[in-house]
């Protein structure tokens, strides 16, 4: 088994791990561990809101959560000999749920409190907890699914550069003064509130690095919380080096997701381990012209074939024509799913949740095709244990429960 290097505690808070961990971006955050090129390890994390969810049937804790905190990631990991303009060439060589980890979490932000895709439509606090059976899941609150997991990282990334770090924070600040008072907002800013630093030491640097720390929310250059259900087991991650040792951080792992994320809380959240390999390709960002990240899917996925996928096109709701708009369409799919499934039974936070945590895919089918873009989800049909199909007869309506909420 690979020496594991970055331990976590599930049973203590954040703040009190064994090799502490943090919640911001930054350069001056110190490695806590070092390794060599070609280094084989293990690195175990928290689930990304440090412990704040628990395995129950209300999801006030979903509603309160402290998103201040998020994610909580493990590292920085020193790679030595790293410089910038390298890439760091990262193998996840395996990934699971930590032994005391056989369930995960997903939930529905509320609107006030994080939001997400369809906030519009689901704006209440909601929540599924989902069992792992092996390399299976399954949710008492989603009766009547069961699909397999496709275990990945939702973060992992490379410390940026000062100068890069300034460049998110003003372009990110742009674009929220733009609309300073919206809910949810249009980005977070940096803030010092529930800052973890690794171990930067409470003081004058500890209050710089948190005044300036970048919020670990979006994807960015150097990869970060991107969400890409596909790095999974066997994959290699190409980052780009932009400090002296590269600093590289993960978490937020997930035992599955479906493309988009939609819910925002997310994927199947848990703690879990991974099994990394190292190396670098010194100034692969020049030789290779690399802006953000590339990366080569792993060998091992679940093998579903047949699939319901559900069209959406760049028109609003109010039949406003919008133009080639990606993200627009492919809400227009995800509700057009939501609606579809209802038909069975479920409520429609169900299926959203379903949609966030089963392995759906997302595609972009027509981009040129003016003015309308056209997305496609695709629902792969095995995961239901009944047939969800069109048929003359209609839907098989049954009672299917229902997600956790407030109590
Ligand atoms: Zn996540």
């Amino acid at each position: 088994m690979a020496e594991t290097l970055i331990a976590v505690d599930t049973s203590k808070p954040p703040t009190d791990q064994p090799v502490p961990v943090h919640n911001r971006w930054h350069p001056d955050i110190p490695a806590v561990v070092s390794v060599r090129p070609g280094a084989v390890f293990r690195v175990e994390c928290l689930d990304w809101t440090g412990g704040q969810i628990g395995n129950n049937d209300s999801a006030n804790d979903v509603r309160d959560v402290d998103l201040n905190q998020v994610h909580y990631m493990s590292g920085p990991i020193d790679v030595q000999g790293a410089e910038p303009g390298d890439l760091l060439v990262v193998d996840i060589l395996d990934i699971g749920p930590l032994p005391e980890w056989n369930w995960g979490f997903s939930g529905i932000f509320a609107r006030e409190n994080g939001g997400g895709f369809l906030t519009d439509y689901y704006p209440e606090a909601r929540k599924a907890i989902f069992d792992f059976e092996g390399i299976y899941a399954r949710s008492r609150h989603i009766p009547g699914v069961r699909f397999v997991g496709l275990v990945h990282p939702g973060l992992i990334g490379t410390a940026p550069s000062q100068e890069l770090l300034d460049r998110w924070n003003r372009r990110e600040r742009a674009l929220i003064d733009k609309d300073p008072g919206r809910v949810p907002p249009l980005a977070n800013p940096p803030t010092p509130e529930s800052a973890v630093l690794g171990e930067v030491r409470p003081g004058a640097a500890w209050d710089r690095i948190a005044k300036e720390g970048a919020r670990t929310v979006p994807g960015r250059e150097n990869g970060g919380n991107c969400d890409i259900k596909n790095l999974s087991r066997g994959s290699r991650i190409y980052l780009p080096v932009y400090v002296k040792g590269a600093k590289l951080s993960v978490g937020d792992l997930h035992f599955s997701q479906g493309d988009g994320e939609i819910n925002f809380c997310g994927a199947i959240e848990m703690a879990g381990w991974l099994d990394l390999h190292v190396d670098l390709i010194k100034d692969g960002i020049a030789k290779y012209k690399v802006v953000n990240p590339i990366f080569v899917p792993g060998p091992v996925e679940p093998r579903y074939s047949r699939y319901l996928a559900f069209q959406g096109i760049s028109v609003a709701e109010d039949d406003t024509q919008l133009y080639l708009d990606a993200h627009y369409a492919y809400r227009r799919a995800c509700l057009n799913a939501i609606e579809y499934f209802k038909q069975f039974g479920y409520s429609g936070d169900q299926v959203y949740l379903l949609l966030g945590t089963a392995p759906v895919e997302g595609r972009i089918s027509g981009i040129v095709d003016i003015p309308n873009a056209v997305c496609t989800l695709y629902v792969p049909t095995e995961i239901f244990e009944f047939d969800v199909t069109p048929t003359a007869g209609g839907p098989v309506v049954v009672e299917r429960g229902q997600a956790a909420m407030p109590s």
